[in-house]
């Protein structure tokens, strides 16, 4: 899983690009030219305004959200795909708010950040600061469900060694149905299910 090796340091671009099994992370980057293929807008009944994923991941979600309301609850898609210039402001503003260290144990450095992949979403539910997700029944009911749509929970607890991120309750990755089953139902991070699974395939 590369843990042996220092976040930041001996990097390889990402392999697998335009599809579901692309891991990028602290050792996995994009370069400033990718843009994925399919970037599709999510509607605003589930999403703030101008929000992209690729298209598979972009239905998934909807169907998703469409799901969870039935239930009378609301997920929302408050992030979502990132271009790289878009990340190199974001994380130089983190930077300046908490330090390199800190900002880096939330935020990726540009080519680093998953959202550039366009499978990646940070969630809320209109009402909880997104930093509670983890506490509204919206983050209970995508626990049980999630996977059924081929997200996980990308950052969980516990997984912070290999993820190289801290907890987060909001940010989910689409990796469809089958990896993400098989990713919950072995309580295993991306890292592990990639290193095990797909990297020498
Ligand atoms: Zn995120």
């Amino acid at each position: 899983m590369n843990l042996d090796l220092e976040e930041y340091k001996n990097t390889e671009e990402a392999k697998y690009q335009n599809t579901e099994k692309i891991l990028v992370n602290k050792h996995y980057y994009l370069t400033k030219n990718y843009v994925p293929k399919n970037l599709e807008n999510i509607s605003t009944k589930y999403a703030l305004s101008g929000m992209k994923l690729v298209k598979k991941a972009k239905e998934s979600f909807e169907q998703m959200a469409k799901d969870a309301e039935k239930q009378d609850l609301t997920i929302v898609a408050m992030s979502s795909y990132r271009s790289y210039n878009y990340q190199v402001n974001l994380y130089n503003r983190y930077v300046k708010q908490d330090g390199k260290e800190k900002a880096d144990t939330y935020s990726g450095r540009a080519g680093h950040s998953e959202h550039q992949t366009g499978l990646a979403i940070d969630v809320y539910n209109k009402e909880t600061n997104y930093t509670n997700f983890e506490k509204t029944d919206e983050f209970k009911w995508m626990q049980k469900h999630a996977q059924d749509y081929g997200f996980i929970l990308r950052f969980p607890k516990g997984k912070e060694k290999e993820t190289g991120y801290q907890y987060e309750s909001w940010h989910y990755r689409y990796v469809g149905v089958e990896i993400a089953k098989y990713i919950k139902n072995n309580n295993i991070s991306f890292e592990e299910y990639y290193a095990t699974k797909i990297k020498d395939w």
